[in-house]
């Protein structure tokens, strides 16, 4: 069979007797067009350029975007769609190095977290690939999805694909500044990587990208950075996500932080223990940063805020006692 638009039209619609190609969905279920609706909108938004499809953070909240508003009554699950898309013939994994076999024995791995783990990412034909980079043929495969699957909402549909939900939630975080979340609120694994994401490009925007404690600053041609949004008092206990909580640091001075191997005073100076041994020949060693003062935001409203620095201070010195 030719691999051309015709044939992904059929691909798209339901599966039947009269088209044994098309998508394999359980009735009221409509996972799997839920997730192509929210690929075409990501590629036609420029947020997914090349056919490389991780399980990113922006594709989870397109889809609870689109999904709370055609299909409120059930509970999302984008793990679903993304696992089994696969049976339907043009969609493919990348497994992560080391989990090649794990993919290719077909082990059902089903939640947002363990799909993370092990897949690099999913990728269409290369075909399909090419139609959704003409904005004709993408909207004809939009119509199909909406005319079998939601007619009855296809003007929410057009609305809706307007709205970039992961940059409305980052604009919204930015203007308040974060959030302190409650329990309840981290239930459901999707809107926490969702949640994740958005402080953690959030607190790298307010550092420059760049080490608080070593300056470091290194971009890859895919603007990927080797810094990481840390959290100073961390969210496993105080589920603050405001960007005072927040420090931007590269993986060393990271790992560094968590284990109270340096902290910083009231004044932003930094505080490095005295029972480390290190041995640096090539960088510039720990102990030699003591007293300097870290890289902070260029806006003050993002300096850490001192009841977290209090927090991980008093840390730091119940483990030197
Ligand atoms: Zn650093």
């Amino acid at each position: 069979m030719i691999k051309n638009l015709a044939y992904y039209c059929k691909k798209f619609s339901p599966r039947s007797k009269s088209n044994k190609i098309g998508l394999n969905v359980s009735p009221g279920a409509p996972n799997k067009p839920i997730l192509l609706l929210s690929i075409i909108e990501m590629v036609s938004q420029g947020q997914i350029k090349g056919n490389q499809i991780p399980l990113s953070a922006e594709l989870i909240a397109t889809f609870l975007k689109l999904w709370s508003r055609l299909e409120p009554l059930r509970n999302p699950d984008i793990g679903l769609p993304f696992y089994h898309l696969v049976s339907d013939g043009f969609w493919h994994y990348q497994p992560k190095p080391g989990f090649e076999s794990l993919i290719a024995a077909k082990v059902k791995i089903r939640t947002p977290n363990i799909i993370r783990q092990t897949v690099e990412y999913a990728y269409l034909d290369d075909e399909l690939w090419e139609i959704m980079q003409n904005p004709q043929e993408r909207s004809i495969l939009t119509n199909v999805l909406i005319d079998f699957w939601f007619i009855k909402k296809a003007q929410d549909i057009e609305q809706l694909l307007q709205v970039n939900a992961f940059a409305e939630l980052q604009d919204q975080l930015q203007r308040s500044g974060g959030k302190v979340y409650k329990l309840e609120e981290l239930k459901d694994e999707q809107k926490l990587i969702v949640r994740d994401a958005a402080f953690r490009i959030s607190v790298l925007k307010n550092y420059n990208h760049r080490c608080a404690f070593c300056g470091l600053q290194v971009f890859d041609p895919l603007s990927q950075n080797i810094v990481d949004g840390a959290h100073i008092k961390p969210f496993s206990k105080f589920y603050d996500d405001r960007f005072d909580n927040g420090l931007s640091l590269c993986k060393n001075h990271h790992w560094a932080f968590d284990r109270f191997w340096f902290t910083i005073d009231e004044h932003y100076n930094i505080i490095v223990a005295d029972n480390l041994r290190e041995d640096s020949p090539n960088a510039k060693p720990m102990r030699e940063f003591r007293g300097d003062r870290i890289n902070l935001p260029a806006q003050e409203q993002y300096y850490p805020r001192q009841d977290s620095l209090q927090w991980h201070r008093e840390e730091f010195l119940r483990r030197a006692a």
